[in-house]
């Protein structure tokens, strides 16, 4: 029997080709007079376009983005952004630049507009990340959601195949996990799916072809899909693991994503049948968990946890670790088949024995 609560906030999402150029239009619509510019170090130079293009309705630019979001660097970002006045933020970047944005706006409560240069998702969500002493905490708040969120896939193209792919396998988990949850919703399952459909057949092509511009449209897309998903659905074993895995032992977030996927779905298929099979639908496959893997393998990422930096000395902690405290996920989570799960991930086995 069908039942759920579907609940969505609205963000507006400009999409094509050259929409940066919309910027300035976005940031008057908003009513801001005093945006701040936001990018890493390395894409100062993305930060002084925007600066450009917002023209007089712009403060400045800081360009301190790091990964993780260190609460230092949000400390730090919060009081630049209160001496120059600002009334909101313009993010240019992957999810570590849209992460310090909202950690700024989390406490200004001022708005966001996003600009994604990545797959990575963030920018749909109310989900924050701040990191301190190792540990990364996280919530979900609602001002922390970007109110216009810029698609350019011209923006995309400078993406190396090392960095697309498992920021594309990133996203793909977001769908993944979003055809299973607890509170996913028809609207979500559609999205997800279709998410699932556009990443799975653009990747290649970005990997393939980088300056296909048509293959970058699809991918972002997807992405979008995919970040919707996961700011409507709460995420289960896969996003736990990898989150414990990134913020405890210090590993690369869209790599451990990569990684996990294959396992984290093999894992939940016996509890999550019908996910399962539109994961397998969308690509085109029988084996969803094989097929994800497959495609990891195909497009150069990597698929063992040994080849990114996990010593297996600390195997055994992580799966204690993913036991701490309780989460929602299809499959009951149990100390052994955890620790087989990140076994097989450290040893980059494709899952097998898993078709649905
Ligand atoms: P990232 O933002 O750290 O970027 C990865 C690398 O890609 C950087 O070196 C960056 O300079 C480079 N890069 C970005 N865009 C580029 C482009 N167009 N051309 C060339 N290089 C480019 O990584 P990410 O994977 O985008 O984001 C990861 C972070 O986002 C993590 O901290 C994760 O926790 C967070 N995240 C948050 C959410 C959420 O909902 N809050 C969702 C997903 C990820």
């Amino acid at each position: 029997m069908m039942r759920f609560i579907h609940e969505q906030t609205p963000v507006r999402v400009v999409f094509g080709a050259g929409s940066i150029a919309h910027l300035a239009d976005e940031a008057a619509r908003l009513g801001l007079r005093r945006a701040l510019a936001i990018s890493t170090p390395r894409k100062i130079f993305l930060a002084e376009r925007v600066v450009e293009m917002l023209g007089g309705r712009a403060a400045g630019v800081y360009a301190h983005a790091a990964m993780h979001v260190p609460l230092a660097a949000a400390e730090a970002a919060r009081a630049e952004a209160a001496r120059l006045g600002c009334d909101g933020y313009v993010a240019i970047g992957g999810g570590s630049t849209i992460g310090l944005a909202k950690a700024i706006a989390l406490e200004s409560g001022l708005p966001i507009i996003a600009i994604p240069t990545t797959y990575s998702g963030s920018e749909m969500t109310a989900i924050w990340g701040v990191t301190a002493e190792g540990e990364k905490r996280t919530g979900r708040n609602e001002r922390v959601r970007p109110r216009v969120v810029i698609y350019d896939p011209e923006l995309t193209l400078s993406l190396p195949a090392a960095i697309a792919a498992p920021s594309g396998m990133n996203a793909l988990a977001h769908c993944v996990e979003a055809l299973y949850a607890v509170d996913a919703s028809p609207i979500v399952q559609l999205m997800a799916e279709e998410g699932i459909r556009a990443l799975s057949r653009s990747l290649p092509i970005v990997v393939r072809e980088p300056e296909n511009l048509e293959g970058r449209s699809l991918a972002l897309y997807g992405a979008w899909l995919a970040g919707t998903a996961l700011g409507a659905a709460t995420p289960g074993l896969h996003h736990k693991l990898c989150h414990l895995l990134g913020g405890s032992f210090n590993l690369p977030h869209a790599e451990v994503h990569t990684i996990i996927l294959p396992h984290a779905a093999a894992y939940n298929a016996p509890a999550a049948p019908d996910a399962l099979a539109r994961v397998a639908r969308a690509m085109g496959a029988a084996d969803a968990p094989g097929a994800l893997f497959d495609l990891a393998a195909s497009l150069g990422a990597p698929i063992a946890l040994r080849d990114i930096g996990m010593r297996f000395e600390d195997l055994d902690r992580a799966a204690d670790l993913a036991l701490r405290s309780p989460y929602p996920n299809p499959a009951p989570l149990t100390r052994d088949g955890i620790r087989q799960l990140l076994d097989d991930a450290y040893y980059g086995r494709r899952p097998k024995g898993t078709r649905v």
